[in-house]
């Protein structure tokens, strides 16, 4: 059954009423929600659901369903189960979320300071990782880091763009990795856009301005294949 995904219009959102629609064995479906499922590098959210009898839910992971835009939510395991129908207060682990957003947008900097091909990627809530088709001694931790935080210094507003499935495929450019195609079929792809610095397909969460990003630290720059020289990065600090 699909979902309102409300992240996508709002990436915001800490908390919202929604109701049951299916409890499944893989996880809880509701009409609405603001849980990012696991997708496009980016781990899926984790929070609480509080019932109306103030009964408080681990949701420890959420996932994409088998239908589009349909989103399942795992709650802890011997926890009560909510019923179809009931009306639930979905509230998200708001601190893990925003280090998410920071540090995913910030991926979205480093990938136009590294000119390559992205052939791989990762973001969790303590560091994020992309991997690049290039040859090592092109990448540099230090000019990485400052390059990048010089452009997270602009303060650049981001925007959430959508272009059709044709306009796309008209601008192959726009898509830099290699290893994940934007979906398609849906008639729409969706973009982020950081103007002058980026723009491409992404479903994820992101920051409304690259400046609550802070700034970044290179952890390490690994070899891990002939196509994959995967650089790390933290932010720089935990203050928001
Ligand atoms: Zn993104």
């Amino acid at each position: 059954m699909a979902t309102e995904l409300l992240f996508r219009n709002d990436a915001y959102l800490h908390s919202a009423e929604a109701q049951v629609t299916v409890v499944g064995e893989r996880g809880i479906e509701f009409d609405r929600t603001i849980f990012y499922p696991l997708g496009g590098g980016q781990l899926g959210d984790t929070g609480t659901l509080v019932r109306s009898s103030g009964e408080r839910i681990a949701v420890v992971d959420t996932r994409k369903g088998e239908m589009p835009d349909s989103v399942l939510h795992i709650l802890a395991p011997a926890a009560g189960q909510p019923t179809p129908g009931e009306t639930v207060t979905l509230e998200i682990d708001w601190p893990r979320r925003y280090a998410l957003m920071r540090l995913h947008t910030a991926l979205h900097v480093m990938s136009c300071v590294v000119v390559a091909p992205v052939t791989g990627g990762n973001i969790a809530p303590d560091k994020a990782r992309l991997d690049f088709d290039i040859d090592m001694s092109l990448l540099d931790a230090a000019k990485i880091e400052q390059e990048t935080n010089a452009l997270i210094a602009r303060r650049t507003a981001t925007e959430t763009v959508w272009i059709t499935d044709a306009e796309l495929d008209a601008r192959p450019e726009l898509v830099k990795t290699m290893s994940v195609q934007p979906p398609r079929g849906a008639g729409r792809v969706r973009l982020l856009s950081i103007p002058g610095i980026d723009l491409q397909p992404c479903g994820g969460t992101h920051v409304a301005n690259i400046g609550e990003i802070g700034g970044i630290r290179v952890l390490r720059i690994r070899n891990e294949g002939r196509r994959n020289r995967r650089v790390e990065i933290a932010l720089a600090s935990f203050e928001g």
